[in-house]
């Protein structure tokens, strides 16, 4: 190969490292790929797989093998190149694998841990000759706590956007601008009228309500009258109950019904406290007494199923990590329970595996396993937590200082000069009159006087302050807590769990560790206390009927026979039989009676 051929960076590169023989007898797999801005550039690849030989070579490495992508590509899916180079791994054929730098491998946070984790099980290492390092797992943590207060910023920024948001809709005036296409109204350039031969359904559902009718029967009905929604077809009961709920018919128009929940990552629902109601603003089609009395009636009949509904979500996406069962091998499923307990079982345990088997491994439960998860953590150094803390933020402090103007002031401000532009245009085209503009132009002023002023006063909008802020969060019990399941989540990977009560975790880093899962689920708890119940009976009484104790005990009898034939399994009590008229329990360490006296009665049982 001629030296020609290089860039001059990497050329340097050789020559320096060429003393210190870094993969001096190392098993060595190069690993080629363009990035999408080489890939312009002609014969980029021959280029990479010719220096990147060359660099081994002087840095003392072994060549096993060279795999050149020829295709680029953010998923290794389609990679042929990099599959066999995996198995390679997989079968700890080399010692060291050699790229240009990590963006050649991935582009997808997801495939880099995994790549990572798959490399550090098979003690294979990983050079990147254009930093002329290896990679160490400890890389891995502090993208973790920076991708935490990255939230954190963006988690306030969302905060402001959505106050902007709710400040606009409180401030409507004249012009509304609800639904294009609500049922009963048709909307013209100054505003809503009534669509009479809509509106003579919606006055008969919302008397039909009132008068006691439920939703299908009301629907029924009015199919039968000629009801027809816009697209031809029949109005359903859900859509029925959805128009009696609408507060637009007795004229009132509700605003800020939803926001952007930043956790959730998805448009929500908020709280009826916080509608903004507009009453008044459109033509009623129906009066506020009947559109009461038609509710009244609805939720009444609602109330029962209403209780399921009410279950709370919890605040905070827990983990996102991966849990899965070293039974079959299924990914575990997460599922809530009645109580708000959040848990996890087998996914071959909620659907049949093909054979028809249910898989039975154990039910972990999200508040036994996360305190564990910690305390393995702890550990860990804690120390090391609050210096990378400090780091991002001293990150976030440049960036902050960059851009001290907050987003919606910056919007809103430049949405009123906009405004004021217009009003000049329109003024000197001789559309708007000479006391119409005087008097416009000086609300206008007047605005942007108010919102600087206000800006002034806000001070989160000073970096400094911001950053306290942001400070005091992470430093609060709140923001502690958010640190340690960030920490937790971003340094494990996955989990495996065991039907003996055994948890192998994995971590980012590639390390694993076992642990044992102590079940303390309230619902065993219960259990072991009713059979510690029915022990203690026996250490006063050797023999006892069913009937004694369901008596003593206060329980089932069904519920005692279970717990009795728990009992009888461990060998711990049996059976004694009294003749025709049935017979009782004894405590076998008593031993007071002959075996030969004891005869099953598996019909008991
Ligand atoms: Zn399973």
């Amino acid at each position: 190969m001629r030296s020609g051929l290089w860039q001059c960076s990497t050329s340097k590169a050789v020559q320096t490292m060429s003393e210190e023989k870094v993969l001096s007898g190392m098993r060595c797999a190069i690993y080629n790929r363009c990035s999408t801005t080489e890939e312009a550039q002609n014969r980029a690849i021959e280029t990479q797989a010719a220096e990147s030989v060359e660099i081994v070579q002087a840095l003392g490495g072994v060549i096993c093998c060279q795999y050149i992508e020829q295709e680029s590509g953010t998923t290794t899916k389609k990679r042929t190149q990099y599959a066999s180079l995996m198995a390679d791994v997989q079968q700890e054929r080399i010692d060291c694998i050699v790229i240009k730098s990590i963006d050649r491998l991935m582009r997808n946070a997801g495939d880099w841990h995994e790549f990572i984790q798959h490399i550090t099980a098979h003690h294979v290492r990983l050079y990147l000759y254009l930093e002329r390092k290896f990679y160490e797992p400890q890389d891995a943590f502090l993208s973790g706590i920076k991708a935490l207060i990255a939230e954190q910023y963006s988690r306030e920024l969302s905060q402001k956007v959505n106050n902007a948001h709710k400040r606009r809709q409180k401030k409507i005036d004249g012009k509304l601008t609800v639904n294009n296409n609500v049922y009963g109204y048709r909307k013209e350039k100054d505003g809503y009228r009534i669509e009479e031969t809509e509106a003579v359904y919606i006055r008969r559902i919302y008397a039909m309500s009132a008068g006691g009718a439920g939703g299908r029967k009301i629907a029924k009905e009015l199919y039968a009258m000629g009801m027809r929604n816009r697209k031809n077809g029949a109005v359903s009961d859900v859509t029925v109950r959805r128009l009696i709920q609408n507060p637009l018919y007795k004229g009132t128009a509700v605003m800020h019904k939803t926001h952007y929940d930043f956790e959730l990552k998805k448009q929500c629902c908020l709280p009826k406290e916080q509608w903004i109601y507009h009453e008044n603003r459109i033509p009623a089609i129906v009066s506020e007494k009947l559109w009461q009395a038609a509710n009244d009636a609805l939720n009444a009949r609602k109330s029962k199923s209403q209780a399921k509904e009410q279950k709370e979500r919890s605040p905070l996406p827990q983990h996102c990590l991966k849990i899965v069962c070293g039974k079959c091998g299924c990914a575990y499923c997460k599922r809530t329970g009645s109580a708000g307990n959040v848990y996890w079982m087998c996914g071959r345990q909620l659907e049949k595996n093909p054979d028809g088997t249910v898989c039975k491994n154990i039910t972990v439960y999200e508040k036994e396993l996360e305190p564990l998860l910690w305390e393995q953590f702890q550990k860990e150094d804690m120390e090391s937590i609050k210096t990378q803390t400090e780091n991002g933020l001293l990150l976030l402090e440049k960036v902050l200082k960059k851009n001290p103007c907050s987003k919606d002031f910056c919007m809103e401000y430049g949405r009123l000069r906009e405004k004021k532009k217009n009003l000049l245009q329109k003024y000197m085209d001789g559309i708007v009159s000479d006391s119409d503009y005087k008097l416009a132009s000086e609300m206008l002023a007047q605005q942007i006087n108010q919102m600087t002023e206000q800006e002034k006063r806000n001070d989160t909008a000073k970096p400094g302050q911001r950053l306290f802020a942001i400070r005091q969060y992470l430093y609060s019990e709140e923001g502690q807590e958010a640190v340690r399941q960030a920490v937790v989540q971003n340094t494990l990977s996955e989990i495996t769990v065991y039907p003996d009560n055994r948890l192998c975790v994995c971590y980012r880093t590639g390390a694993c560790r076992m642990m044992p899962y102590r079940h303390i689920h309230a619902k065993m708890k219960k259990r072991q206390e009713s059979i510690q119940k029915i022990e203690q009976l026996f250490l006063s009484q050797n023999r006892l009927t069913t009937a004694e104790i369901a008596e003593y005990t206060g329980y089932s009898r069904g519920n005692i026979l279970q717990k009795l034939k728990e009992l009888k399994q461990q060998g711990r009590i049996r059976y004694v039989s009294m003749g025709k008229n049935g017979g009782c329990w004894e405590d076998v360490s008593t031993g007071i009676h002959q075996d030969k006296q004891t005869k099953k009665t598996d019909g008991q049982i």
